[in-house]
């Protein structure tokens, strides 16, 4: 097969969540953030495996992303909007019965206006500065928003990722000031929010990253397997180089694996002449620029030609790749392209 495969573990997804449940504490409800397709590994299969696994609530970035989970999971599960209540998405809201997460004077009035007795949350910016009213903006129109009985007050952090920082402290005490007494379930949490601790869980948790095998969820199971393909093998004299500017040069005999997968498959340029790929447990350094479409290893330690080596598994997470291209788990995951076949292992498969 001349394409890629990427195997996405749905048993570890499940166990993630179920893992993350369980850190959320007791009478603690943990929602699921599924926006930009489950994380880049499949809206369908993943919201279908979470639901299985009992998550109840969901979360995605725009209203559009919402419609696959409605269709995955039928009528019951609430689909909760980021982006709130956006100029145009009223029908969508209304026919799916979507819940939008209003970030505004405007976007409330829209919203009581269009559709008075629909359901919808409210966020509050407690210092991120990208989404969610202003704390004055919030106090001004309180009374208004909380007479229509909001399903839900929510904030998100900045830096949950770095426990130490003192923003995780100051965002709390803010979003605590601004909902304490309203009676209204609250969740400032995603998952660097759950390994805080209990006094960031409110009513609801909304991990995201962590489901998928990402940091900081130190414990995750990996969840994203990719194997590519070797197309062809050479032998090069000392002195020989390798792909596009003759970046990387033989200093001694050497034999090269070409391997079908690229840049335009998410695996990123900057990995040129950084990354590893994996022979099993055997590390074979990627020697030369990534090309659109194709890789070229260093393989001549291995005693055989071997058909496919792995860029994400057990001896590689999204994070360790990550680290390479000087970016984070998120990106890795929500850049893996289509190209590769998909395919589902694990009990939801
Ligand atoms: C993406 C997102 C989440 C999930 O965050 P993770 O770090 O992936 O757990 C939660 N809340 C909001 C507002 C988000 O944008």
């Amino acid at each position: 097969m001349g394409t890629a495969t990427l195997t996405i573990d749905l048993d570890a997804l499940a166990a993630n969540w179920r893992a993350l449940d369980a850190a959320s504490g007791k009478g603690v409800i943990t929602a699921a953030t599924v926006k930009a397709d489950g994380y880049g590994l499949g809206i369908g299969p993943v919201a279908r495996t979470l639901h299985r696994a009992g998550a109840r609530k969901f979360f995605v970035a725009v209203a559009e992303e919402g419609a696959a989970i409605r269709e995955a999971l039928g009528p019951a599960p609430e689909i909760n909007i980021y982006s709130g209540h956006m100029p145009g998405d009223t029908d969508m809201i209304h026919d799916l019965g979507l819940v939008p997460m209003l970030n505004s004077v405007e976007q409330l009035t829209r919203h009581l206006e269009a559709l008075p007795r629909h359901p919808y949350g409210i966020q509050i910016n407690t210092g991120m500065n990208r989404l969610g009213m202003q704390p004055a903006e919030w106090l001004a129109v309180a009374d208004i928003a909380l007479s229509g009985a909001p399903t839900l007050i929510m904030s998100h952090l900045a830096c949950a990722d770095t426990p130490d920082d003192p923003m995780n402290a100051a965002q709390l005490a803010l979003f605590g000031q601004l909902t304490d007494g309203t009676g209204v379930p609250r969740s400032i949490a995603a998952t660097g929010g759950i390994l805080m601790g209990p006094e960031y869980h409110f009513d609801m948790t909304r991990p995201g990253i962590g489901l998928y095998g990402g940091q900081p969820f130190e414990a995750a199971n990996p969840v994203a397997h990719l194997s590519l393909p070797v197309i062809q093998t050479r032998d090069l004299e000392p002195g020989e180089a390798v792909g596009y500017g003759c970046t990387w040069v033989a200093e001694v005999p050497t034999r090269i694996a070409t391997l079908s997968g690229g840049y335009a498959d998410g695996i990123l340029r900057a990995m040129g002449n950084r990354a590893t790929l994996w022979h099993e447990d055997v590390p074979c350094p990627l020697v030369g620029r990534v090309s659109m479409d194709l890789l070229t290893v260093d393989i001549t330690h291995l005693n055989d030609d071997p058909k496919h080596l792995d860029l994400l598994g057990v001896n590689q997470t999204v994070d360790d790749l990550a680290l390479v291209a000087d970016t984070i788990g998120y990106e890795v995951l929500t850049s893996l392209g289509p190209r590769f076949a998909r395919r589902y292992v694990g009990a939801g498969a």
